[in-house]
């Protein structure tokens, strides 16, 4: 299928080391079209689109490359108008920028990259997920998203 949804590089264009889509053991299954954005820590995580902040976990300041760190990551979601979510993962400990139901712009800086989580090195984990249920942590699928490389 092909994307028809729109949305900006998460990271300061000049922050951004690489893109990686597939190097990640956790990019399969239902998190298949999930995208990590290289960059250092402490970079700010930029809105992709406008939209209402839906969830908020900043509270974490713990992670490393294991899977035993899964739950420990700090992110936040987006709902956009065109029923898609968007979240942003490992987010630095007390990062947020934003709260629950704040309505964002796009470019808008919501947190900052951290080593929350199940992580082997300072990036951004960003996708774009529908809800298949009202689970948010087994109830989703992400979708594919426009190709962030050629516009980089
Ligand atoms: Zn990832």
């Amino acid at each position: 299928m092909k994307a028809k949804n729109s949305y900006t590089i998460p990271i300061p264009k000049e922050m951004l080391q690489r893109i990686d889509r597939m190097s990640s053991p956790a990019h399969v299954g239902k998190l298949q079209h999930a995208i990590d954005f290289i960059a250092p820590l402490g970079t700010p995580v930029l809105a992709a689109a406008e939209g209402v902040i839906t969830y908020v976990k900043d509270d974490s300041n713990i992670g490393g490359p294991d899977p035993a760190y899964w739950s420990y990551s700090n992110f936040i979601t987006i709902k956009h108008s065109n029923g898609e979510f968007s979240r942003y993962d490992h987010l630095d400990f007390k990062s947020s920028n934003v709260r629950l139901y704040d309505k964002v712009q796009v470019g808008e800086t919501i947190a900052r990259v951290g080593l929350t989580g199940y992580t082997y090195l300072p990036h951004l984990h960003f996708q774009v997920f529908i809800f298949t249920g009202y689970n948010i942590w087994t109830d989703f699928e992400t979708i594919e998203v426009n190709d962030f490389e050629r516009i980089i």
